[in-house]
């Protein structure tokens, strides 16, 4: 979520990404597979694909959680989660 938001890996703009399916993860699929190879994991119906998407899914939870975690012992929670859900429901808007 923190590069882009939801991805719809299906999407034909990815054919061809070599990037990673989020920048700023730190999880095992993004480090070393590309949003390309995702896709067509994904569109070939590789079982594979599940498992690497599951586990960026997880990790991005499990980051999200540790933010949140941070923000309220900072006593930013209530700010921080406004501009969240602001990024969020924006990425979700877009095309
Ligand atoms: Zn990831």
């Amino acid at each position: 979520m923190a590069g882009e938001g939801q991805v719809n890996i299906k999407g034909q703009r990815f054919r061809l990404d070599a990037g990673p399916l989020d920048p700023e993860c730190d999880c095992y699929t993004c480090r070393g597979y590309t949003r390309a190879y995702l896709r067509h994991l994904f569109i070939a119906g590789e079982a594979l694909s599940m498992r690497l998407l599951s586990i960026h899914n997880l990790r991005f939870l499990v980051r999200l959680g540790e933010q949140a975690r941070e923000h309220v012992q900072a006593g930013t929670f209530h700010s921080w989660s406004r501009a969240w859900l602001d990024r969020y429901h924006a990425a979700r808007a877009r095309p």
